[in-house]
This record gives structure tokens, sequence and C-alpha cells, in this order.
């Protein structure tokens, strides 16, 4: 059974004293919430304060990007040596990390490398974009996106996926539930091939794009889709809650039998 897995990507939203107040906001809510893994992603220099506030909950961390390298001179980078004593799980190829700051999938795939032998727990987006989308071109995007992110990773243990088309990322447009499933699925099934069915049935993806609490439902009904990424919902501390309490509530009912 897979564990719901629910991201807050605050992106580059809050200063440390907002960051901390959006956390008290929150935290008794979310940490009384059974059935669903939260994760908050806020800024790197929040990290130490969010960390603090978090700890003794069942609240986890992460950071939304990294370098793969573990140090140097790279100036403005941060190391997976860094983060490491700091958090479980690290944001990688964001869609808009790779718009705004280049990110290929070489780039994306030494990251997840150098994640998971850090033994950091690598988000690796991936997703088309509007006009591949509209050329029918989303399985070939997708597809080529996790086998060349994937490139000699010997296991997807430790590693969650999040499905984020660009279309929906921050424009109050989501997918369907049953479009994001069918990636989803298709993701699902490119990782059997690379991993085999058992690895792949226990692999988790998300969604993410637009996703808020009165949609939430629609995402994590669907059999293949494992919670959310949640970037804009995740600054309000009631929506973020409402989000996290929905999927583990839905995803739980599925489980029951009837
Ligand atoms: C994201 O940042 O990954 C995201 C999906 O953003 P939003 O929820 O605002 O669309």
């Amino acid at each position: 059974m897979r564990t719901p897995i629910i991201a807050g990507n605050w992106k580059m939203n809050t200063s440390i004293d907002e960051a901390v107040a959006l956390v008290k906001q929150m935290k008794d809510a979310l940490d009384k919430i059974s059935g669903a893994e939260k994760v908050l992603c806020p800024p790197f220099v929040s990290l130490v304060s969010v960390r603090e506030l978090i700890g003794g909950t069942s609240i986890k961390l992460g950071a939304q990007n990294m370098y793969f390298q573990d140090k140097g001179a790279y100036t403005g980078e941060v190391s997976p040596l860094m983060l490491a004593p700091l958090c479980q799980y690290v944001i990688l190829g964001h869609s808009e990390r790779r718009q705004y700051f280049g990110e290929t999938d070489e780039i994306v795939n030494k990251k997840i490398l150098s994640a998971l032998n850090h033994g950091l727990s690598p988000i690796v987006c991936v997703g088309e974009n509007l006009k591949q989308n509209e050329a029918g071109k989303t399985t070939e995007i997708v597809t080529g996106q996790i086998r060349r992110g994937f490139a000699d990773v010997p296991s997807i243990d430790n590693v969650v996926v999040a499905y984020e088309p660009i279309w929906a990322i921050g424009t109050g447009k989501p997918a369907t539930g049953a479009g994001a499933n069918q990636v989803i699925g298709l993701i699902r099934s490119t990782m059997a091939e690379l991993y085999g069915e058992e690895a792949a049935s226990q692999l988790r993806i998300q969604y993410g794009g637009s996703v808020t609490a009165a949609n939430i439902a629609e995402f994590i009904s669907q059999p293949h889709i494992d919670g959310g990424l949640v970037g804009g919902a995740s600054l309000k501390a009631d929506e973020f809650v409402a989000i996290v309490a929905k999927a583990a509530e839905i995803k739980s009912s599925l489980r029951k039998p009837v």
C-alpha cells in the first residue's frame, strides 16, 4: 500500500518570520492527520527555523532544489551535504528550474543520483508544456524526462515522482483527475520497464498543478495518484491543512474493504 504524500512547495515566498508564522498556523492541525505523509518545502533560508518548529511532530521537511556536487567553488549553490542533516526530501527538476535556470534532464539526473547517495529522497518533477500537450506529445515528453532523468539510477525505492503539467501550474486550470491519472499510469509503466513491476507498484507519484481543497478529491480518488505537490495553496494554512485532511481521508476510505 502506498501512503499518500502531500508536499507544499512554497517557492520563493515567505521571509523567515513569515515562514515561522505559517508553520505555527498549520503545525498542530497537520500533525494530527494520519494516513498521509506531510512535507513542507520552504525556501533554503527558512529550513533551519522550520525544522526546529516541526521537531517532534509527524511533519517532514523538504528543500526546493540542490546542486549535485558535494562542495567547492560553486558560488550560490547548496550542497546535498548541507541539506541531508536538515531535511528528508528535496524537490528536483521543477519546471520553473528547467524553464528559468536551464536545468536539463542530464542535470536532473546528476541531482537525483547525488540526492540518493546522500540519503535524501528526491521528489522528481516531470511534465509537458501547453504547446507539447496540444501537439499530442505528452507521452513522449514525460516518458523521455523519466528515462533520461533516471539513467543509471539504481533504485527508485526512496523516490517520489510528481507529474506537473506546466500549463496547470499556478494557472488555476488544473488537469482533470482522469487525464492526470492516465499520464501517471504511463509514468508507472515506464518505471516498471526500468525497475520491474514490484518497484513501480510501490512508487509514489503525485499530481501537481493548481491543486486546492476544492479539487484534491478528484485527484486523490484516482488509482495511480498518490498525493499532490501543492504550490500556491500551500501558502494558506487552512487550505493546505484541508488538502492534506481530504487526501488522507479519501485514500483511506478507498482502501477499506466494502
Ligand atoms: C508547484 O509549484 O509545483 C505547483 C504545482 O504550483 P501550483 O499548485 O500553484 O499550481
